[in-house]
């Protein structure tokens, strides 16, 4: 691809208090792409994607997003972009009923999809419309969590392991979602444990250990490298 990277991460570095996480982590995500941040527990990768979004309280290094520098932003105007995020433990808010979840989040930015549009992409949501969160099996909350940042008009979608602890039937439907994502044209970050899952829906696998970038595997090249991978992952 010719056009430029949509999210570029140069030399980023963090910090929890005193403690030292991501060392310098690199990696591009060019427009359309869905890409997966792999590695094993505690390695960085929701430590990045919380830098992408800003919540970091401590970071440093570069981070553009369409051309833009973004690592002294606050978060509020960094979500304004365009980068959506939706958290490992989804964020689902328990006594609210789904059509509130979904319409908790600020808009912010046009282009986002409309709701009837969403409840197209999520049947199982419209025919749970009133319901609590509560009530939702963990694949409709994790349905739920994608749609409700579809709506705000983000264009960047930071999806942190969206399969996991989920039955592999729901996994599949997940895949699917992400696949016409891909299709209507967002950008995806996807952090996953579950490679064999990552390998049906991405294009390029970035690896990350000890808070840095240590290897970047094209999905086409992903078989040829899979005893490397399971090093990296220790699986
Ligand atoms: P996991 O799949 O376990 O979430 P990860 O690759 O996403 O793994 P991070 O959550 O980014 O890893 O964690 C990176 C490092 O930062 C780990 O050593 C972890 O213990 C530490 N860490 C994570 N969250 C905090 C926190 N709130 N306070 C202090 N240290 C933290």
């Amino acid at each position: 691809k010719s056009s430029a990277p949509l999210l570029s991460v140069r030399g980023l570095q963090a910090w929890y208090g005193e403690s030292h996480v991501l060392h310098g982590i690199d990696f591009d995500v060019n427009p359309g792409e869905v890409v997966t941040l792999l590695g094993r527990n505690g390695a960085g990768k929701t430590t990045t994607m919380k830098s992408i979004i800003g919540v970091m309280a401590k970071r440093q290094g570069s981070i553009r997003f369409d051309g833009q520098e973004t690592i002294r932003l606050p978060s509020r105007q960094i979500a304004r972009l365009g980068i959506g995020y939706c958290p490992e433990e989804r964020g689902i808010f328990a006594s609210l009923s789904v059509e509130e979840n979904l319409m908790l989040p600020p808009v912010v930015k046009p282009g986002g999809l409309p709701v009837a549009e969403i409840y197209t992409l999520f049947p199982n949501l419209k025919m749970r419309l009133t319901s609590q969160g509560t009530k939702l099996s963990g694949g409709e909350q994790q349905m739920l969590a994608i749609g409700r940042i579809l709506r705000t008009g983000a264009n960047l979608l930071l999806l942190d392991e969206p399969t996991e602890g989920l039955a592999p039937v729901i996994v599949e439907q997940i895949g699917h979602t992400i696949a016409r994502l891909k299709e209507r044209g967002f950008t995806i970050i996807l952090v996953e444990q579950n490679f064999r899952f990552a390998s049906t829906v991405a294009d390029r696998h970035y690896v990350i250990e000890q808070g840095k970038v240590i290897d970047m595997i094209p999905n086409a090249e992903l078989e040829a490298n899979i005893d490397k991978l399971h090093a990296y992952l220790g699986v």
